[in-house]
This record gives structure tokens, sequence and C-alpha cells, in this order.
């Protein structure tokens, strides 16, 4: 599904050098290269604040923390997405409210989200999911009406561009109260390990994330409060800071490829490519279509046996996982999510991928499709 290698050989003097430079100064927690990298992605961003952290899953949980919501208190995010952006709101004994998704865009569908709020809801979770951002003219809309806090998980899509009617545009994670992102190795702008941040304009959200992230402490042994470890490794900002500069043409190339597949496919009844949804740019962080009356088995082993790389993101709702179901979801609440689990498949989506790999991976699917 990704090719880190082929990417790394073309930066690979900057960052075997600086990895070099990190060990030589022993440098390894909270070197000068995470504080450039902050603000270098600031920069990027176009953001008020920057605050590195351990992985993407931290980021999300330290943000509900941040915004000090209390137990039973309710928080809205969606039934297609990775556990990680539940299965927070869940730990901190929070109550994960799901619902549905767009059965074209696969995003957090903004109606359901308005249904679904009651005097308990605090926040709503949108997730661009893929590489595309969710509806967030409408979700802020709903959060200002209803006195929500806005956190986004960009985790997917860093880099995407969101255009508000009014023709300012932002990057996503900077629209809500906070976004939070990984670098997990596969992601847009991954790192080689784990890493994570959260984006924010308010600047005493920024302090309380800060305090969070290092044991709810700014005076060293002085704790204003409960907070985690939650770090990037200094060799870690060392390939982001690499990486960073190249983000734009990686996620371009990207695209790119998604563009051949949606090439390729558009006159086969039995593949519905995915659709742009309006105001977004599209990162492509997945490459995920829908079949029609297709054996996705069969099309994945037809697939493997060629040497394809596939995968099904996600291939159980949320609201039928085990880990849930000390919750109370309504079976019959989610009929897009239950239909795209069974039907979406993932080719295979990096920055390496030239015509001729996408012309072979195309015509194997075509081959089988037909
Ligand atoms: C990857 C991902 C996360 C979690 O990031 P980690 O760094 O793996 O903890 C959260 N949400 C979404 C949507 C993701 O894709």
């Amino acid at each position: 599904m990704v090719d880190l290698k082929s990417q790394y050989l073309k930066i690979k003097d900057e960052i075997d050098n600086g990895i070099a430079r990190v060990i030589d100064n022993t440098e390894f927690i909270n070197g000068q290269d995470v504080k450039e990298f902050r603000n270098e992605l600031a920069t990027y961003l176009n953001v008020g604040n920057v605050i590195t952290c351990g992985n993407g899953t931290d980021a999300l949980q330290i943000a509900l923390m941040a915004l000090g919501l209390k137990p039973g208190d309710e928080v809205i995010s969606a039934d297609f997405t990775f556990i990680a952006t539940v299965e927070t709101i869940a730990l901190l004994q929070l109550k994960p409210v799901m619902v549905d998704v767009d059965p074209d865009t696969y995003l957090i569908n903004p109606d359901a989200i308005e249904k679904a709020i009651t005097p308990r809801t605090k926040a709503i979770i949108p997730v661009h999911l893929f590489g595309q951002c969710a509806d967030m003219e409408r979700i802020m809309e709903i959060a200002r009406k209803h006195n929500l806090y806005v956190v986004e998980d960009t985790a997917q899509a860093i880099g995407s561009d969101y255009h508000f009617s009014d023709g300012t545009t932002k990057k996503a994670g900077t629209i809500g109260h906070i976004g939070c992102t990984s670098f997990f190795p596969s992601k847009n702008l991954g790192c080689y390990g784990d890493g994570g941040a959260l984006f924010t304009n308010d600047a005493e959200l920024a302090e309380k994330i800060g305090s969070i992230v290092n044991h709810g402490m700014k005076v060293r042994y002085h704790h204003d409060r409960i907070g985690v470890n939650s770090r990037l490794d200094t060799i870690q900002a060392v390939v982001l800071r690499a990486k960073l500069p190249h983000l734009d043409e990686y996620n371009n190339a990207r695209r790119t490829a998604a563009d051949y597949y949606d090439r390729a496919f558009a006159n086969c009844s039995k593949i519905s490519t995915p659709k742009r949804a309006d105001n977004t740019t599209h990162t492509f962080h997945q490459y995920v279509m829908k079949l029609n009356n297709v054996d996705r088995t069969a099309l994945m082993e037809h697939l493997k046996n060629k040497g394809i790389a596939s995968a099904v993101y996600y291939p159980i709702p949320l609201h039928k996982q085990k880990a849930f179901q000390g919750f109370e979801y309504n079976p019959d609440a989610f009929p897009v999510t239950d239909k795209l689990c069974e039907s979406v498949i993932a080719l295979p989506m990096n920055t390496e991928l030239d015509e001729e790999t996408l012309k072979y991976i195309t015509d194997s699917v075509l081959e089988f499709v037909k």
C-alpha cells in the first residue's frame, strides 16, 4: 500500500545527517529540531500554536483533557473511522455518540450530528477521512448554535485546504478549537516511528495542552494538573523537518495517482470511485472506492496473486465493535456505515506510484471486475 523506501532515498542525506547530528549532540528529547519543526509546521498551517506529542491517539486524548470535559459528557463523532477517534472519548469516561456518514464522500453527516445533540453534548470530533475535510462550515455553525467544542481529527488530511463560502481558506485542523494529527509512518506526513501534534489558535488552550503533554507541569516538578507523558522524539522531528517542505508535492503525487484511478474506472458500473466533497481539496491518504455486486474477498485474492496490495478501511462499523458493546447504540442508526463496511476497498496509494504501476493495478482490477 505504501512505498516509504523510495521516498526516503530521495531525502536520505538530509535525514541521515540530521539523525547523526541528534545522536552526536545527545539531544534526544525536546531538542532544537522539535522546536524548529513546531514553528515550521505552524507557519505551513498558518495556525497560532503547534504542540507536538507522542502519537495521534494521544493528541485526541490530550485535546479532550484540555477542554475540561466531565465524565458522562457526550462527544459526537463518526461511526466510520479508525477506532482511535472514538476510543479516546470512552477512555476519558465521556460518552461516545456515533453518527452516520455520507454514502459518497464517507464524511460525517452534519444533519446526523445535529439530530444527535442533547443537553449533555459538549463536543464534536469531525474526522477528515481519507484526505478530505468534513463539512466544516456547517459543523462550526452547529457548534456555535449549541455552544459546543470542535476537535478536528486530521490524522488523514494534513495539508488539505477547506474553502469557506466567504472566500477564505483554512488548512485542515486549524478550523475548530483544536486540531489533532498523527505522524505515523504511512500518514501523508509521516515520521519513522510514532509522532503526533495538536494545533490551536487559542493561546489559553495552547498553554493547557503544552502543560498536559508534560505531566501538567510548567515549572519543573510543579504539577498544576493531571497530565500525561507524550513527546515527539528529536530524531522524529528531524525526519518531519526533512519531509515538510515536500508535503504539497507528496499530496500532489497522491492526487495524480487518484486521478489515474478515477479515469481508469470511470466507465465501470461495478466500481464507484470516491466522490470529491465540496469546498475541500483531497489529499488522498487512501484511495477508497465502492464495489457494486463484486465479491470483495475474491478480488483481493486476485490482486494478491498478482502482487498487488489492497485493504479494507474499515471492515467493521465502530458501533458493532466488541469494545463498544457497553454503550447502547440503535443498530438501525447507521445504514450508510453498515453498507460501506461491506463494499469499500482501498488500492495502493503513496507518493511513488508511476503510470506503469498504476496501469498494472487498474488493468488487474478491471480484469476481475468486468
Ligand atoms: C492514524 C489515525 C489516528 C491515530 O494516530 P496514531 O498516531 O496511530 O495514534 C487517529 N485518527 C485517524 C482517523 C487516524 O487515521
